[in-house]
């Protein structure tokens, strides 16, 4: 199994202090890029890693396998996020629920992408309410709530683009705030200056991007980002939408009550 270059959702490569790049499985690499764009959109910040692919003692070999990664505590809201895109994660607070006291504050997450041979029990354990400590990962309760809808890894980053998009119309206080959108062969990062309508679903979001290309002309009004893509493939230089049909009712149906917001610069 490859792993790749951990980045952030601006395409920033992710080191660790030594100056190293942190690295995981593709999926989970791919997940991350969603899963700190999402926090960006609710004005959380980047993620700060601790460790993704690695060997570090006190996690029990959990993270040889890529699939997993220990962040900065962000709040539980943080954390749901996670598990609403598909992931098992819990905060590990030092001296409590079996966490050392000797040891680091961080959250601590993983996605069921296939590659967990070194740490499926914790995602099992998860399933089952506990927080993946101790034998069989069965070490404590799980204090925090299952997520509103158990989704795969996939979902959960569809999931945090339909959230995304939501916030973008919805947020008032993040003007700079930059929005993503991912094109349809999976792999480019776009950002888009203008905000969407207000409450769209992932299709009229879709569609109200369409038709914002449509509406300057041609390409996409958009400004590429230095992204690069989990599959490692560089990502091209312009970006060209295919023509597409729009039906005027779906047009209609779309911008329906909805409002044309202007964002600064
Ligand atoms: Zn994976």
């Amino acid at each position: 199994m490859a792993f790749v270059p951990v980045t952030d959702s601006l395409g920033n490569p992710v080191l660790a202090s030594n100056g190293t790049q942190r690295v995981a499985c593709t999926h989970l690499a791919e997940w991350l890029v969603a899963y700190d764009a999402l926090q960006v959109a609710r004005g959380r910040g980047h993620v700060t890693y601790y460790q993704t692919m690695g060997g570090a003692d006190a996690s029990a070999g959990t993270h040889n396998c890529g699939s997993a990664w220990d962040m900065a505590w962000m709040g539980d809201a943080a954390i749901m996020d996670a598990r609403e895109m598909g992931a098992a994660q819990w905060h590990r607070i030092p001296g409590r629920n079996g966490w050392p006291s000797s040891g680091t504050d961080h959250g601590h997450g993983l996605i069921r992408c296939g590659d967990n041979g070194c740490n499926d029990y914790q995602y099992a354990a998860w399933l089952n309410g506990w927080n993946g400590l101790g034998l069989g990962g069965q070490g404590a309760g799980d204090p925090l709530p299952k997520p509103v809808s158990l989704r795969t890894w996939q979902q959960g980053i569809i999931w945090a683009h339909a959230e995304i998009a939501r916030l973008a119309g919805t947020t008032t206080t993040e003007d700079d705030m930059p929005i993503f959108m991912r094109t349809t062969d999976t792999s480019i990062w776009l950002l888009k200056p203008g905000a969407p309508p207000r409450g769209l679903s992932l299709d009229e979001w879709n569609l109200w991007a369409r038709l914002g290309a449509t509406l300057v002309g041609g390409d996409f009004n958009m400004q590429q980002v230095n992204m690069v893509s989990a599959t490692m493939q560089p990502a091209p230089v312009t970006v060209t939408v295919p023509p597409v049909t729009i039906d005027p009712k779906a047009i209609e149906a779309a911008l329906a009550n909805v409002t044309f917001t202007t964002r600064k610069a």
